[in-house]
């Protein structure tokens, strides 16, 4: 990584990529660009992280990237999505307006041997507006990848819709073959379809989590002469002083002004492991802020920052791919080359063993409900070349996977859900057991004070340390403090599960779990979350501290066991205040006084006896153990690290929306499975149908359209599924 004040970052959009050789592509480009000291191009979220000298222009980058053959943006709002949606509005109107007429004369033709004049001619008119006006993209496409030497989805559908019109071309010249001009007009028009319905899906599903985003408060610490403020980020100036707590989202581009803390840059750079940050280092809004806290001179308005950390979340989200789909992708690759050479095969087989051929498929020929228009060796070939072609246009594999995730993406934000890793949609539906945090996890989150006692000294010293902390608890504890003196500590440092501790004045001061000095006696805080405060070891405070449990939690509990999904709650808060909450859930197996690394030992253990493992939590002390679990789930209220590190986001209601998911998962899986079993299992049959010359390519059209229309159905399945059925 490059450092240094010259170094000018990019942020921006790449189209037009397919699969994971297109996106290597634009990073070779982009790399390879004097000037260009860091590349790297995420396919997922389409989109670039670029460092470069200041005299590299947008105009070179952008350059670069189109000489690789795709398309670059620098912003990409709203408009633009929608625009994209329009556009695959129009150009399907477009392809129906002139396909279904044609397709009608076509039928008037073959089934009532109705006369229609000009027919030939309608034929290539049509089909050249069709396939070249209408299908442009799909035939960029193909050209793309063969101009990278390889084949794609769009590869397939080009030839076989050019080679459609072609028959009708060669026909009309003069050649004695069948002309099937028709069908590559029917080819487009349901391959156009078929994209206008992902669309229209992922927009709608787009709109939805940017609503469940704008749900969170956006907001940056900026530090005045006598307070901290909370500032929405978009009003943030530069040079505004803004202070970031440990576990929070660093929300703007900065330099460090105070403090020394480790920042996960992956969300931008793709590189996972922690940055030391310290005085003058350069911070990128929407890093992680690990360990300490922060003070950030703003070098940017928040607003710029802001957004495009929002589109990024947004697009991670809808871009994911599941397992299953790399493996269809991977099929895909093979896939289409090996149905091209088939189709030359069986064409040059009819053309040189014709008499032999004919007599052996003869039989299965008489079974067909049609007759055989390939009367000579050439019209053979191409019967069986197009037929082939047509039967195999992935088209109902091509929308297998992507149809379903975007319709489960769809469903996911319309109960508050936000999939961070579609490969948990594929691990959740094993799920059999659930760990869950206790404080804002079971509980709303909002705790507060009961019962409390401690020296003015002490309540300085709670004051100032829990200012630093992000932690729920701290929150209500300044809540009773007030504003206080602000003492100077030396140092304070946080420990996640554990509390904050400072040293003044050669007194180490320590506020968080309380220890055996504090004793319980009280009956009114006996369930109470007990914060200590203690200066040199020695009892100085108490903050006895509630926290109602959420409305939903005891059902959701029931639910999971109804899904087959035990839970157990794992908390760092005391034996008293856990039995407390545990038993007002229903959660039968608990776990006291764990420190994170204990957290992530259990779910390891659990995971060892081989159990499939969610973990559900808030804070940074639940991180490593939602990193680690098969499924993390993050609280959207909890902390920005805590959401970092999980799979599945609630962005809004309590943990019941486990159960949603878990449904989701189930029923998107198995769809997704039935869609590429329907897919193949089609393929498989027809494909040796077609070779044998005996299914006439319109009836090929037809059972693939069939297929086509039984995946979009399956997927439209999915919405829905979140809600509890029956009971
Ligand atoms: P969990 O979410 O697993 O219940 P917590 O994050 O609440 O665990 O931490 C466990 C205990 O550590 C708390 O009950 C509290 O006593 C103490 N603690 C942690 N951080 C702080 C803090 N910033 N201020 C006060 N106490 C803290
Ligand atoms: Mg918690």
């Amino acid at each position: 990584m490059v450092d240094g004040e010259q170094s000018v970052k990019w942020n921006f959009r790449i189209f037009g990529m397919t699969c994971t050789t297109c996106s290597r592509l634009a990073e070779r480009a982009l790399k390879k660009t004097t000037g260009v000291e860091f590349a790297s191009v995420n396919l997922t979220t389409e989109s670039a992280f670029v460092i470069a000298s200041p005299d590299v222009t947008w105009d070179i980058l952008q350059s670069a990237v189109k000489n690789a053959g795709y398309e670059a943006a620098i912003t990409v709002t709203e408009d633009l999505e929608e625009a994209k949606n329009a556009e695959a509005k129009r150009t399907l109107i477009e392809v129906l307006a002139v396909g279904v007429p044609l397709s009608c004369l076509m039928y008037l033709k073959m089934l009532f041997g109705v006369n229609v004049p000009f027919y030939s001619e309608l034929e290539i008119a049509i089909g050249a507006v069709a396939l070249f006006r209408c299908g442009r993209k799909t035939f960029r496409g193909a050209w793309i990848a063969a101009a990278h030497c390889h084949t794609n989805m769009d590869t397939l559908i080009a030839i076989s819709a050019c080679a459609s019109w072609l028959t009708a071309i060669l026909s009309y010249v003069g050649f004695a073959i069948p002309s099937f001009g028709t069908v590559g007009v029917m080819i487009m028009m349901l391959h156009l379809t078929g994209r206008y319905i992902e669309a229209r899906l992922r927009g709608r599903a787009a709109k939805r989590i940017k609503a469940l985003l704008t749900l969170q408060p956006h907001e940056a610490r900026v530090i005045t002469e006598s307070s901290e403020i909370l500032v929405p980020i978009e009003a943030v100036k530069p040079d505004t002083i803004i202070a970031v707590k440990p576990g929070e989202r660093i929300p703007i581009d900065g330099v460090v002004t105070e403090g020394r803390s480790g920042v996960d840059e992956s969300l931008l750079t793709g590189e996972s492991m922690p940055v030391l940050k310290c005085e003058e280092s350069e911070v990128i809004g929407g890093s992680l802020n690990i360990n300490a806290p922060l003070k950030i001179r703003a070098a940017k308005t928040g607003e710029d920052t802001f957004l495009s950390g929002m589109l990024n979340l947004v697009r991670e989200a809808q871009g994911a791919k599941v397992p299953l789909q790399a493996l269809a992708d991977r099929i895909t690759i093979v896939f289409v080359p090996t149905i091209i050479a088939l189709a030359a095969a069986s064409a040059a087989a009819w053309l040189l063993f014709f008499p032999s051929l004919s007599r052996l498929t003869y039989p299965l020929l008489s079974l067909m409900p049609w007759d055989n228009a390939a009367q000579t060796p050439i019209s053979a070939a191409i019967y069986s070349f197009i037929a082939t072609l047509v039967i195999a246009c992935p088209c109902a594999l091509g929308l297998a996977t992507p149809l379903a995730l975007v319709a489960c993406t769809g469903e996911s934000s319309r109960c508050g859900l936000l999939i961070r890793n579609a490969e948990a949609v594929q691990t959740l539906k094993d799920a059999d057991l659930a760990v869950l945090d206790k404080t804002g996890t079971i509980t709303e989150g909002k705790p507060s004070v009961i019962k409390w006692e401690a020296t003015d000294e002490a309540l300085d010293a709670a004051y100032t340390l829990e200012s630093s902390s992000g932690h729920p608890l701290a929150a209500a504890i300044l809540s009773v403090t007030g504003k206080r003196k602000h003492l100077h500590f030396e140092e304070t440092e946080e420990t996640a599960g554990e509390g904050v501790c400072g040293t003044l004045d050669k007194d180490k001061w320590f506020i968080g779990r309380a220890d055996n000095t504090f004793s319980y006696t009280d009956l009114d805080i006996f369930a109470a979350t007990v914060v200590q405060i203690r200066k040199n070891g020695k009892h100085a405070g108490y903050f006895a501290i509630t926290d109602p449990i959420r409305d939903d939690t005891a059902s959701a509990v029931c639910e999971l066991n109804d899904l087959g999904i035990t839970a157990i709650m794992a908390t760092g808060d005391s034996q008293n205040s856990a039995k407390a909450a545990a038993f007002a859930a229903g959660i039968k197996n608990f776990r006291s006084g764990v420190r994170p690394e204990d957290k992530l030992t259990i779910v390891q253990d659990e995971q060892r006896k081989g159990h499939r493992v969610i973990m559900a939590g808030d804070g940074i002390n639940d991180a490593a153990a939602l990193k680690a679990a098969d499924v993390g789930i993050a609280m959207g209220t909890g902390m920005d690290l805590a959401v970092d590190s999980a799979d599945i986001v609630i962005m809004n209601g309590g943990i019941s929306r486990i159960a949603s998911a878990v449904r989701i998962s189930r029923i998107t899986s198995r769809i997704i499975k039935q869609n590429l079993v329907c897919a193949f299992v089609y393929n498989i049959i027809a494909v040796p149908l077609a070779m044998a010359g005996v299914l006439h390519p319109i009836a090929a059209e037809c059972a693939m359209a069939a297929s086509s229309l039984t995946v979009i159905l399956n997927s439209l399945r999915i919405i829905g599924s979140a809600e509890k059925r029956g009971g």
